[in-house]
C-alpha cells in the first residue's frame, strides 16, 4: 500500500531531513526532478499516477494534459493525514484527490481555453503525504502532430520547445513513455529524449500499453533493448485502460491486474525485472539512491565547515562548546552510516535495509 515510488530510500532519505533539522542545519538534499515525455495518449499521466499510487491526474484518449503540471511531493510526519495545496489557490487544502483532478481540469480551461488549447503556464500542484519522500515530478502534454479545437498551426512545434525546456535540465530524469502498439523506430519519447540527454545517463525506456498489442507479436526484444538500446534500459507497464477510468478502476486493483498479467504471461514472466510499476519504481529509487550517494560527501564537508565555524562562534563568546561538538560528531557519524547505506542500496545488496 502506499507509494511505491520511493519506497525503499524514503525513509533513509527522510531520517537525514530529520536529522539535519534537529540540529539546525540547513543542508537538505535535493533530488533531482523527474518528467514525462512521449506523444499524447501515450499513458504517461497514467504512469505518473501509478508510481504516486494515488488517482488525481486527468486522463484520457483525447488531449487531457493541456499545461505542465509541476508535483511536488512533500513528506510529512505519519500522524497527518494527505493533502494538497495549489500555488493559484493560496490557503485552500486539499484532502479529496477527485477534487484535485478537477480544479486541475478547471485551472487548465482557464489559462488554455476549453477547447483542446495548450498553454506552456504550470500549473503547481504541492502533495503532503507520509508515503512520499521530497521529490518534484512533471507531467507534461504530449506531442501532437495535427492541430484540432484551438490549436495553432504550429502546436508541434510549440510542444516541443516546451517539453525541452524541461528534459534539457541536466538533473533531470526523463521517462520516455512509448505505447508497445506503435513503432519504436517512431517513438517522439526516444527522440527527444536522445536529444536532451544524448549519453542516455538520465532516460528510462517506459513502454506502455503491453496488454493491448497486435496478436501474434510482443515486446521482449523491445524490453530487452534490442531494437533502440538504452542505457538504463526499459520497463513495461500495464495500465488502467480508458474502460476502467470509465468504471473507476482503483490503482491498487491496476496494480493487482497488472502483477498478474505479467505473472501468467509466457513470455514477460521470464522478463520479471523488466515488467510492471513496482520494477519501474525500482529503477528509479536506485537511481535516486545513486545520486544521494554521490552528494553526500559534499554535504557532510559543508556540515563539518558549518560545524567549525560554529565552534569559533563559540569560543569567541567563552562558552562550553562541549555539546554542540558533540552533536556535530554524531550527526557526521551517522552521515557516515548513511553513506555505506546508500551505497549498498546502489549496489543492489541490501534492498529491505533497516533504518532503525
Ligand atoms: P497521456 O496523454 O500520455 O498522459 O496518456 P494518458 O495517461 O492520459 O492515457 C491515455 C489513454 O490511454 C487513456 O485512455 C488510458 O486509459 C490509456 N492507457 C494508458 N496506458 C495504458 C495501458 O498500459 N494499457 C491500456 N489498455 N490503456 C492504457
Ligand atoms: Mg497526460
Amino acid at each position: 500500500e502506499g507509494a511505491p515510488l520511493g519506497s525503499s530510500v524514503i525513509s533513509l532519505v527522510n531520517k537525514l531531513q530529520d536529522i539535519f533539522s534537529r540540529v539546525g542545519s540547513q543542508s537538505t538534499i535535493d533530488l533531482p526532478q523527474v518528467a514525462v515525455v512521449g506523444s499524447q495518449s501515450s499513458g504517461k499521466s497514467s504512469v505518473l499516477e501509478a508510481l504516486v499510487g494515488r488517482d488525481f491526474l486527468p486522463r484520457g484518449n483525447e488531449i487531457c494534459t493541456r499545461r505542465p503540471l509541476v508535483l511536488q511531493l512533500v513528506h510529512t510526519p505519519p500522524s497527518q493525514s494527505e493533502s494538497a495545496e495549489f500555488l493559484h489557490l493560496p490557503g485552500r487544502t486539499f484532502y479529496d484527490f477527485s477534487q484535485i483532478r478537477a480544479e486541475i481540469q478547471a485551472e487548465t480551461d482557464r489559462e488554455a481555453g476549453g477547447n483542446k488549447g495548450v498553454s506552456d503556464k504550470q500549473i503547481r500542484l504541492k502533495i503532503f503525504s507520509p508515503n512520499v519522500l521530497d521529490i518534484t515530478l512533471v507531467d507534461l502534454p504530449g506531442i501532437t502532430k495535427v492541430p484540432v479545437g484551438d490549436q495553432p498551426s504550429d502546436i508541434e512545434a510549440r510542444i516541443r520547445t516546451m517539453i525541452m525546456s524541461y528534459i534539457k535540465v541536466p538533473t533531470c530524469l526523463i521517462l520516455a513513455v512509448t505505447p508497445a502498439n506503435s513503432d519504436l523506430a517512431n517513438s517522439d519519447a526516444l527522440q527527444m529524449a536522445g536529444n536532451a540527454d544524448p549519453d542516455g545517463h538520465r532516460t528510462i525506456g517506459v513502454i506502455t500499453k503491453l496488454d493491448i498489442m497486435d496478436r501474434g507479436t510482443d515486446a521482449r526484444n523491445l524490453l530487452l533493448g534490442k531494437i533502440i538500446p538504452l542505457r538504463l534500459g526499459y520497463v513495461g507497464v500495464v495500465n488502467r485502460s480508458q474502460e476502467d477510468i470509465l468504471v473507476n478502476r482503483t490503482i491498487k486493483e491496476a496494480l493487482i491486474a497488472e502483477e498478474k498479467f505479467f505473472r501468467n504471461h509466457p513470455i514477460y514472466s521470464g522478463l520479471a525485472d523488466s515488467c510492471g510499476v513496482p520494477q519501474l519504481a525500482k529503477k528509479l529509487n536506485k537511481i535516486l539512491a545513486q545520486h544521494i550517494k554521490a552528494v553526500l560527501p559534499g554535504l557532510k564537508a559543508r556540515i563539518s565547515t558549518s560545524l567549525v565555524t560554529l565552534a569559533k562562534e563559540h569560543a569567541s563568546y567563552g562558552e562550553i562548546t562541549e555539546s554542540k561538538a558533540g552533536q556535530g560528531a554524531l550527526v557526521l557519524n551517522i552521515l557516515s552510516k548513511y553513506c555505506d547505506a546508500f551505497s549498498s542500496m546502489v549496489e543492489g545488496k541490501n534492498e529491505a535495509m533497516s533504518t532503525s
